[in-house]
């Protein structure tokens, strides 16, 4: 009987899973996948929202005057609490377009270094955008499961999620998180070294767009077989005028030496905080990296050369945080029970 009206409820009601990202959100239907994938960035002029997700991003260094362009969630933390609310409930809209005349029950993956105060403004924010239910859950257990890591059982696994404003470092093992080390530093970072890198050495003001596609097209973190290049364009600093310049993918690599250095640091941290009966999986089964920054040239080679342990770039890095709550709420029946 309790069955049939779980089943009669599950009629009027669904659930999504949502990866609250720093950089994008995205968000998983139960039974049918990813529907929405959007920058995490909200425009606004005063107090009036004028655009949020892609056509926001797009205003992104280019706003003009009155409007800025704004991410809530720039730390891994909520930064903003009303505007964070703004997208949540648009991207919640959008993904689900009236599809029940309740409102979704909804998981979200959230940072692993939030405060207790920060979950709960995770939570309303979502009660806010008109979830009828709301459950948390671990970022980098979201991006294990996401990674197909086998978490339920008694081994050791790593997950390191490289985000844009974050990088979370975790060994998980029985469904559970062992260790876990969140660093504020990701690919925003990178991007603003390389867009303090361009002004210092070549006089060149580039605005955020442009440092992330120089990082997307040349950067890396570890020698490239063939090396690359590309022109960019920007202001000259002392003259003001349109200019552009030759860049190597050798200098960009120097450039992005130390933040790439916190990053290596925070795994070799969790590394050292492993208790010794997981390390030895470890060993074997080596490093999941999910997130987009594993996509950076080179990741791989360099946790390798730093760690020497195997390492493995999830199959989709963008994805597999979303996918991880899916995957979630597909294998578990009682995510939402009290
Ligand atoms: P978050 O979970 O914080 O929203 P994501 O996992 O979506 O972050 O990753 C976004 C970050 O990944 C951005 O900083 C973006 O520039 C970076 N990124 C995306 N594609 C690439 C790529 N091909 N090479 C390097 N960095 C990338
Ligand atoms: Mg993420």
């Amino acid at each position: 009987m309790k069955h049939f009206f779980k089943k009669l409820a599950g009629m009027f009601s669904y659930d999504i899973g949502i990866d609250l990202g720093t950089a994008n959100t995205l968000v998983y239907i139960k039974n049918q996948g990813i529907v929405l994938r959007e920058p995490s960035v909200v425009a606004m002029k005063g107090d009036k929202v004028k655009a949020v997700g892609e056509d926001a991003k797009r205003m992104l260094g280019r706003t003009p005057g009155s409007m800025v362009a704004i991410r809530p969630l720039k730390d891994g933390v909520i930064a903003d609490f009303e505007v964070a609310q703004i997208m949540m409930r648009h991207f919640i809209k959008k993904a689900c377009q009236r599809r029940s005349l309740r409102g979704p029950r909804v998981l979200i993956a959230h940072p692993s270094g939030i405060t207790e105060v920060e979950r709960r403004a995770i939570e309303d924010s979502a009660y806010e955008a008109g979830a009828v239910r709301v459950q948390l859950i671990d970022e980098p257990m979201a991006a294990a499961i996401g990674c197909g890591l086998r978490v339920t059982e008694p081994i050791g696994n790593m997950i390191v999620d490289i985000g844009g404003g974050t990088t979370e470092v975790a060994i998980v093992a029985l469904s559970g998180i062992v260790y876990s080390q969140s660093e504020n530093c990701g690919g925003d970072a990178l991007d603003d070294t390389i867009t303090q890198y361009m002004l210092s050495s070549h006089n060149l003001l580039v605005g955020p767009r442009t440092a992330e596609e120089i990082k997307i097209r040349i950067g890396s973190a570890h020698p490239l077989q063939q090396e690359l290049q590309m022109e960019v364009k920007g202001r000259d600093r002392s003259t003001g005028l349109p200019k552009t310049v030759e860049v190597r993918s050798e200098e960009i690599r120097e450039a992005l030496q130390p933040k790439l250095e916190v990053i290596v640091n925070a795994v070799r941290k969790t590394l050292d905080h492993c208790p010794p009966e997981l390390a030895s999986d470890l060993y074997d089964a080596g490093i999941m990296v999910a997130g987009g920054g594993a996509l950076l040239r080179g990741i791989a080679d360099l946790l390798h050369e730093q760690t020497g342990l195997p390492i493995t770039i999830a199959d989709d890095p963008l994805s597999a945080v979303a996918e991880g709550t899916g995957r979630y709420l597909q294998e578990n029946d009682d995510v939402f029970d009290d």
